[in-house]
């Protein structure tokens, strides 16, 4: 792996009897501290592109806009700005996709909890003649949803029919 989170970084910042800031420390793993004068951790702190701060081992630490990272690769600030590019486009795409799942479960809930408006169900019912579209029964009566309200059918009178008890079963059967 080229880039990887660095997740345990802290910074500490150390003032003189001034409270002004002369020195950070960047304790970027157990044991591994960089070291970084004022000036240059302002210019860190002000650079748009990523910085590297300091090696351990074979790995480079950089700062950047999103965070910390540790890259063995032997990266230079550009490509290191894409890999973390990359990450947040990938990122925000699985959040997109999440939040779509979620808003249409939301809507199916909500379909589901919705009874069928009675002006809808006397509409139906005139327009199906008060009998079972498929076998023309006349008791035993029920609603029945084209689409599932499962799959995102709603409750407009185009979405609905009258079946009777045994033709709405063998149509569940059919479903399933
Ligand atoms: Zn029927």
């Amino acid at each position: 792996m080229a880039l990887r989170r660095a997740s345990s970084v802290s910074v500490e910042q150390h003032t003189n009897w001034l409270g002004r800031l002369r020195q950070v420390d960047i304790h970027a793993t157990r044991g591994v501290t960089f070291t970084l004068e004022r000036g240059q951790w302002l210019a860190l702190e002000a650079a748009a592109e990523p910085v590297s701060v300091g090696e351990d081992g074979a790995r480079v630490l950089w700062h950047t806009a999103d965070g910390w990272f540790w890259e063995d690769d032997g990266l230079d600030a550009e490509a290191v700005a894409l890999l973390v590019w990359d990450r947040r486009r990938r990122r925000d795409g699985q959040l997109d996709r999440l939040r779509q799942i979620r808003a249409r479960e939301e809507q199916v809930e909500g379909a589901r909890r919705e009874r069928i408006p009675p002006e809808v169900r006397s509409f139906v019912w005139e327009r199906d003649r008060g009998s079972c579209v498929a076998c023309g029964a006349e008791d035993d009566l029920q609603f029945d949803h084209l689409i599932p309200v499962a799959r995102g059918g709603g409750n407009a009178a185009e979405n609905l029919q009258i079946l009777c008890g045994p033709c709405n079963r063998q149509k569940s059967d059919r479903i399933a």
